[in-house]
Parts: structure tokens; sequence; C-alpha cells
């Protein structure tokens, strides 16, 4: 059985925008995914440690696989386009893919807690999730993403353009 999944991506290192792309490539080609939608893309500044801004976006992903096997797979893309394991919490680094939100499902393991226990706090994951799924429900908070972002105090989170990133909003083609 399939579900909209909502997988929030960031990168403060090297060509940011390039690692997005190739992040999103590569899920586009993962067996029993596939990628709907893309946010536009927001630049942020970093929670954590001095470090360089992060850039950030958010896709809506069809998905026929478990969320640990879905979570193992991300890993293994974060691990190909040069994440090192162990690196300091909150570091920067080129590539940070986190599941968001799984339609239906709420998942408490030890290594994974969907939804994303820090999305209700993170404008820089609500804004583009907000541009895919307003309506979409946190079903642990009871509240709508929507709902989330207005009771949420400003943070440095803005839109920008894309050179490489695919237009905004538009289903990703192959
Ligand atoms: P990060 O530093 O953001 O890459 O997260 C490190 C760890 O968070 C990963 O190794 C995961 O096991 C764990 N984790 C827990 N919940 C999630 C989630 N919803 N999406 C991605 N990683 C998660």
């Amino acid at each position: 059985m399939s579900a909209t999944v909502y997988v929030g991506l960031g990168s403060n290192e090297g060509d940011r925008e390039a690692q997005l792309v190739s992040a999103l490539e590569a899920m586009s080609r993962i067996d029993a995914v596939a990628v709907l939608r893309c946010s536009s893309l927001f630049e942020s500044a970093p929670v954590g440690p001095p470090q360089p801004h992060y850039l950030n976006a958010v896709v809506a992903l069809e998905c026929g696989l478990p969320p640990q096997r879905l979570l193992c797979i991300l890993k293994q893309i974060e691990r190909d386009l040069g994440r090192s394991p162990g690196g300091q919490r909150w570091g920067p680094r080129p590539i940070d893919l986190d599941i968001l939100l799984w339609e239906g499902e709420v998942v408490a393991d030890p290594n994974l807690q969907v939804p994303h226990l820090e999305l209700h706090k993170r404008r820089f994951a609500l804004e583009p999730l907000f541009e895919l799924a307003p309506e979409a429900e946190h079903p642990v908070l009871g509240m709508t993403v929507a709902e989330l972002l207005s009771q949420l105090a400003p943070q440095d989170v803005r839109r920008c353009e894309a050179t490489q990133w695919p237009e905004t909003l538009l289903p990703v083609t192959e």
C-alpha cells in the first residue's frame, strides 16, 4: 500500500542547490517511490553552532515502502552525496534528508520518529511543506500545516530563486 510522504532536504556545504538536485534525482530512482511535487527553495539561518546558511526544500513522494526502509535509503543517499556518518550534531552538512510527515502514520521507534520531532518548531521545514500541503494534518498534534505555521514566531527563512532546482510546485519529470 502506498502513502504520500513529505521529505525535507537541506544543504549548507559545497554547491547547495546542486546537492539538493542530486538528492532529488536519487529519490526519483528509488524503486516503489515516485516524486510527486517539489516546493520552492528557501534559505534559512542555521540552528546550532555558527555555520553557513542552509538551502531547504520539501518534496512530496508517493511511497510504497515501509518507513524504516525509506529511512535506510535516504541515509544511503546522504552518504553517497558525501555526508560522513558521526559528524557534529547540527553541524554543517552537504545534504540532510528528513522524513517530515507520513500520511496516516505515526512512527515512534528509537531511530525514527514521524512526524519529525522538530517539524512544528521549524519554519524552514513548514514553509516549503505549506506550499505542497497546507491542509495536511500533524497526526500527533492534531493541527494542519497551516495552523502550525500560523502559531510559530518569525524565523530567518526566505524563499529564493532556483537556477537548477525544478520549477516551483511542478511535478518532476524524468
Ligand atoms: P540528522 O542529523 O538530521 O541526519 O538525524 C540523525 C538521525 O535522526 C538519523 O540517523 C535518524 O536515525 C534519526 N531520525 C529520527 N527521526 C527521523 C526522521 N523523521 N527523518 C530522518 N531521520 C530521523
